[in-house]
């Protein structure tokens, strides 16, 4: 591959990376894979030494790791246990590894060997409740979305390979959405996670006249009684808005208090009050 490196005359050292993935569709993988124009740029500033989706060569001599997947099975979290004894940095890649993504879900049930049996039917396999690595490891950098945005992740990574600070934006989706001069979706009758959402995927979704369902998880500010206004002033019951929130499972945080009184509707709607 690739001969040394320099920035601005500095020879730069190409750090070891390895790619792993845990309980997860492996989405964001595929992303840096799918982004063919930058891709041998990428590969230039790098050795990659553990990439499953994409070579069969294996090394546990690695600098950086990029964890992919939440964790759902105990032996998942002996191998991220030795993942972090041999990283230097480790970094949670996209929402499954950094809040449990839409794999958490099922923590919903009650009765977890119920969904395994429902899921699993006669085949039975270990699958326990759903967790962010952070919960089994000390994480030094998350990169958000499901998936992770490519342009996103070579920044962050150029950014380590030269030794500048990594800047993730903590400002709303909603600002990136009105940089691009798009129409509200609310006034398009669409609910939209935009005001509480971190940024950072340039409103990869309304501006696809798609609401944002969180995957970024929360912003640095969350105004939680703003946004349930917001809904409801345009017709949108809370219900809906804790199906957004709970999607990915960055806000569960902010969902308890919308569930009591997502209730207390539901009870007073069925006349039980
Ligand atoms: S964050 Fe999304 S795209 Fe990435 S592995 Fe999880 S489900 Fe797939
Ligand atoms: S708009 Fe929302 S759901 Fe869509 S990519 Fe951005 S943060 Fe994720």
């Amino acid at each position: 591959m690739a001969g040394p490196i320099s920035f601005l005359g500095v020879p730069l050292k190409r750090p070891k990376v390895a790619f792993f993935e845990f309980t997860a569709c492996e989405g964001c993988q595929l992303q840096i894979l799918n982004n063919e124009h930058t891709l041998i740029g990428f590969l230039n500033l790098v050795e990659i030494v553990n990439f499953r989706e994409a070579m069969t060569e294996r090394s546990d001599d690695y600098e950086i790791a990029f964890v992919e997947g939440s964790i759902s099975r105990s032996d998942e979290v002996e191998r991220l246990l030795e993942i972090r004894r041999n990283a230097r940095i480790l970094i949670a890649f996209g929402s499954c590894a950094c809040f449990g993504g839409v794999n958490q879900l099922k923590n919903r049930f009650a009765d977890l060997d119920w969904v395994t049996k429902e899921v699993y039917g006669d085949f039975p396999v270990e699958t326990d409740e759903v967790h962010p690595i952070a919960d089994y490891v000390a994480v030094d950098l998350n990169i958000y979305g499901c998936p992770v945005k490519k342009e996103e992740v070579e920044q962050i990574v150029t950014n380590l390979v030269v030794g500048k600070s990594v800047k993730i934006p903590d400002f709303p989706v909603c600002m990136e959405c009105k940089a691009k001069e798009n129409i509200c979706l609310f006034e398009l009758g669409e609910p939209c996670l935009g005001p509480v959402t971190r940024a950072g995927c340039d409103a990869w979704c309304p501006s696809n006249r798609r609401g944002c369902w969180g995957c970024r998880g929360p912003a640095g500010v969350v105004n939680m009684d703003q946004l349930e206004e917001i809904f409801n002033n345009y017709g949108f019951k809370n219900v809906e808005l804790i199906d957004r929130l709970e999607c990915f499972g960055g806000f569960t945080d902010f969902t308890s208090k919308l569930r009591t009184k997502a209730a207390c509707e539901q009870r007073k709607t069925e006349g039980r009050s």
